[in-house]
């Protein structure tokens, strides 16, 4: 699996806000941070944790976070309120699709149970 750490190279919760606010505003973007609240269902994609944003893009999740939070690239907005297994169930789901060779095999959307991803497995000689 890989975290917002991986993917953007920051160490903490603090640098990925830090990174995703210079990020906006900088060079020749200058973008607006803003806060959507809204009830946005977290997936795995390609072994990453993200939601799908309103502007097309997705926004990697800070999954550290007690109360997880998306940050968009694209379009400056910062997630709020996101629908998410909680931590324990997360740490199976990851268990289950860290099996896989591959982050590219590494996919999970709701509601797909951790039965249905170990019955995936199992069809693939995971
Ligand atoms: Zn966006």
């Amino acid at each position: 699996m890989q975290s917002y750490r991986d993917v953007f190279a920051v160490e903490s919760s603090e640098e990925y806000e830090r990174r995703h606010r210079n990020m906006c505003s900088g060079g020749k973007r200058e973008i607006a941070v803003h806060v959507v609240l809204g009830n946005r269902r977290a997936r795995v994609d390609h072994a990453r944790w993200l939601i799908d944003c309103g502007c097309g893009s997705g926004a990697i999740i800070d999954t550290d976070l007690d109360t997880p939070v998306a940050r968009c690239f694209e379009c400056g907005a910062v997630h709020h309120g996101i629908e998410i297994p909680p931590r324990s169930e997360r740490r199976e789901i990851e268990a289950v699709l860290d099996a896989r060779g591959d982050d590219r095999l590494r996919h999970w959307i709701p509601p797909e149970t951790i039965a249905d991803l170990r019955a995936e497995n199992t069809r693939h000689g995971v």
